[in-house]
């Protein structure tokens, strides 16, 4: 199995120590770290090149914008898409508010049905619920089962000819399963409906390709693939592009501007009203190439279910722990790992974890519905990526014996 280690040295925020400890950050689904190359990208640009995108006619602004552009089109070859299907907003959660108040808004009516999973994070539920509220739509779910899959045997009466638009998850931010996103895909294709794909959680750790999925929309967050955070893509299928109304309005869009009305350019630039972030967009592009330079997917996801796995089995152990999750399928692709530990609140058990210098995150983590169908409040989750060791790991469940062994511990 290859390791990553020789790539330690590119994150210098890893070298430090946190609570008299070296810092162990498995906090990834929440945010990644960034490497060397995104860092001096952005104070490269700042030094070098920085000017307003597409309005000037001087050499400064034309780098500018030159490099603007060339990260569109890294973004794109990374996805499988065409760089006018690269739209560059603030995040994940800013690209769905996209699709719901321009696509959603021009063509859901009362009546129509958008299909999402329970397994969503809020991102991709409030904004649906909002359009639900405003049109009269029907927000239905394919259900999930006690494992954290979802139960695929039902999916053909959610999805009928009702719907209109399929909303889901690729891989759960909560409990890490993997939606058969290209299944469902297909069956919301055949009643017509399109499909969104959050792909927040899966980006970073498997190829992409929009094509192969066959979505119409894709999203995701450059903070959580090695970039800077405020800046995220949102893919919109060429032939989209018309049935597409502009999210925003001002500076940028305009073809033409009179008092009373405007027309616009046509995408991505009808859909990037405003300065956008220029620097933010140019690191994720480093971001891109670092990945691309460096890691190979497939030997990432052997990395990454090794260290599941060597979790797993470990907290497994421990007869207060209970497991979220599809656990046999984690240990095969998984990147992240939820749990319980009885009558420790998870809050607890991350502090404890924090006091020896281990970063995890402990919450409902943004899907609240899930977590409440599957009763409880909050779990822990332990997150990895490249940069995460087997040692580690190995600290991380001493921490927790030790937590265990000693529940009166102060910290
Ligand atoms: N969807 C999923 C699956 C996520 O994991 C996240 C981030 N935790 C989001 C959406 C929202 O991403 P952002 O906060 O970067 O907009």
């Amino acid at each position: 199995m290859k390791n990553f280690k020789h790539l330690h040295k590119d994150f210098p925020i890893l070298s430090q120590e946190m609570n008299g400890n070296p810092l162990i950050y498995c906090d990834n689904a929440s945010t990644t770290q960034k490497p060397r190359a995104v860092i001096d990208a952005l104070v490269q640009f700042y030094e070098t090149t920085n000017a307003n995108v597409f309005r000037g006619i001087y050499s400064l602004a034309e780098n500018a914008t030159q490099l603007y552009e060339d990260a569109r089109s890294k973004v794109a070859h990374f996805i499988g898409a065409l760089p006018e299907e690269i739209v560059f907003t603030n995040g994940t959660t800013d690209s769905i508010n996209f699709v719901a108040a321009t696509w959603a808004d021009a063509h859901i009516k009362a009546g129509d049905e958008i299909v999402l999973t329970e397994l969503e994070h809020h991102a991709n539920l409030l904004p649906w619920q909002q359009v639900a509220l405003k049109k009269g739509a029907v927000l239905r779910f394919i259900q999930v089962l006690p494992n954290g899959e979802l139960d695929i045997n039902e999916i053909d009466d959610v999805i009928t000819q009702k719907t209109k638009l399929v909303s889901m998850v690729h891989v759960s931010n909560a409990v890490g399963t993997h939606n058969d996103i290209n299944l469902i895909t297909r069956k919301a294709h055949a009643v017509g409906a399109r499909v969104l794909i959050d792909a927040a959680q899966s980006v970073a750790h498997q190829a992409i390709d929009v094509r192969k999925i066959a979505c119409d929309f894709l999203v995701f967050s450059g903070h959580k693939v090695l970039a800077p955070t405020g800046i995220g893509v949102l893919f919109i299928k060429k032939e989209l592009h018309e049935e597409t109304p502009p999210y925003r309005f001002g500076g940028g869009m305009v073809a033409h501007a009179e008092l009373l009305q405007a027309t616009w350019r046509k995408a991505p630039h009808k859909f990037e009203a405003g300065t956008p972030a220029i620097a933010q967009a140019i690191g994720l592009g480093v971001a891109l190439d670092y990945l691309r330079n460096n890691i190979n997917f497939e030997d990432l996801r052997v990395y990454e279910a090794s260290l599941c796995s060597r979790l797993i089995d470990g907290l497994q152990s421990f007869p207060e722990v209970a497991l979220l999750g599809p656990i046999a399928e984690l240990k095969k692709n998984g990147h992240l790992v939820s749990f319980l530990v009885k009558n420790i609140h998870s809050h607890d058990v991350a502090a404890f974890l924090s006091s020896k210098g281990i970063a995890v995150r402990a919450g409902h983590h943004c899907a609240q519905p899930f977590a409440h169908k599957l009763g409880y409040d909050a779990s822990v989750r332990v997150s990895f990526y490249f940069y995460n060791t087997l040692e580690q790991v190995d600290f991380l469940l001493e921490t927790i014996g030790e937590l265990l062994n000693n529940n009166t511990v102060s910290f």
